[in-house]
């Protein structure tokens, strides 16, 4: 069971945000129902509707939370609620009018990346000189980075999905629609502890070489290359791992080439994991290992993200990401090859940096198991 959460804990990484909003020039940070408000109150609610809920947190302020007045029971049964500051508003209230006098006279603002564009425009129309910067470019560490108990739950969570893979790896493909192989893997994951089922990627045949392919009606048969892309929430924190299979033990020789060329792009990045070194040479490790093999051209995909409370988040593992890798930050390696109307690879595990490396939370073998 992982350890619970507390009050005192979102109240520190409220604290925590508020000081570094200061730090990096902002008055604070504005955050709307999504990711962020449930990273730092706990609190999400039951239906994301069009009446604003947004969290001021400022430096040296109690955090307030501006929140419907009918949404507010909801909201206090929050874990982060006893250190908020309730700011109840009702219908035919205008909110960004009463948010206006809680911001204070600096302007410049971090908002969380999800709010929705009515309740940006709408703060905007209504506090003058308001300057809003997406929270991610403005305090891109925030969530980032993990510690000890969220990386408890993200390493149950890897090995939550790596059960589920353990044990698909035992139904039958060959005759099957990919959406029952999915439908099995949903119900694995749940079974070995998530209470969210995020994808459940089923990519057969000439479908792997679409790196965001679902499942679809394709029936599976043998000689299939499969793409098995798939992860969910277990305990609030994110799985995400991708295994690739073939249907029967005659596996062509091209298929096994690019398996292990994936296999060894996917091995070199986790090797080049460890603090200091920057996003981009993560992507830029594997993809020198497939651009040297001769299928550069079709590791259409980046190679990571970042994971956490949900299961795609910035960092983003791409050319251009300067972002350095920091201890406690968790992310996904999963360099790929996709050649159209033919077959894909992809091999995918979670990675944390720790003070000397990386470590995998994923951990099953990179072989290419043969199913039936
Ligand atoms: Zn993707
Ligand atoms: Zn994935
Ligand atoms: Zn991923």
């Amino acid at each position: 069971m992982a350890v619970q959460f507390t009050a005192e804990d979102y109240a520190g990484r409220m604290r925590r945000a508020a000081a570094e909003a200061v730090q990096a020039g902002y008055a604070g940070v504005l955050v709307t129902p999504g990711p962020d408000l449930v990273w730092l109150t706990g609190y999400q609610p039951t239906a994301l509707t069009e009446r604003m809920t947004m969290l001021i947190l400022r430096e040296g302020e109690p955090p307030r939370l501006v929140v419907p007045k009918l949404e507010e029971p909801d909201a206090q049964a929050a874990t982060g609620a006893p250190v908020l500051e309730f700011v109840p508003w009702t219908d035919g209230i205008d909110p960004y009018t009463v948010t206006r006098p809680l911001l204070g006279p600096q302007t410049a603002y971090a908002v969380a990346d999800s709010a929705w564009a009515l309740h940006v425009l709408g703060l905007l129309r209504t506090v003058s000189g308001l300057r809003l910067t997406p929270l991610t470019d403005a305090l891109p560490m925030l969530r980032a980075v993990k510690d000890p108990h969220e990386l408890d739950r993200l390493a149950a969570a890897g090995a939550g999905a790596d059960a589920a893979y353990g044990q698909i790896l035992g139904v039958a493909f060959a005759g099957r629609k990919e959406t029952e192989v999915a439908a099995d893997l949903a119900a694995l994951l749940r079974e070995h502890g998530h209470e969210q089922v995020d994808f459940t990627v089923v990519g057969s045949g000439p479908n792997g070489a679409n790196p965001h392919h679902e499942a679809g009606d394709r029936t599976i048969a043998t000689g299939d290359t499969v793409v098995l892309d798939f992860g969910g929430l277990r305990d609030g924190y994110g799985s995400d791992t991708t295994r690739t299979v073939h249907v029967g033990p005659d596996v062509d020789d091209e298929v096994r080439r690019v398996h292990d060329l994936v296999r060894t792009a996917q091995q070199t990045a986790f090797e080049a994991v460890r603090p200091g070194v920057t996003c981009q040479d993560i992507d830029r490790a594997a993809r020198k290992v497939i651009t040297d093999g001769g299928y550069g051209e079709y590791f259409i995909h980046r190679t990571g993200h970042g994971i956490g409370v949900t299961t795609h988040e910035p960092p983003y593992m791409i050319e251009g990401e300067r972002l350095p890798l920091v201890p406690g930050m968790c992310f996904s390696i999963e360099p790929g090859v996709y050649l159209p109307g033919r077959f894909g690879v992809r091999i995918e595990d979670i990675v944390t940096v720790t003070e000397d490396g990386g470590r995998r939370l994923n951990n099953t073998s990179h072989d290419m198991a043969i199913v039936a």
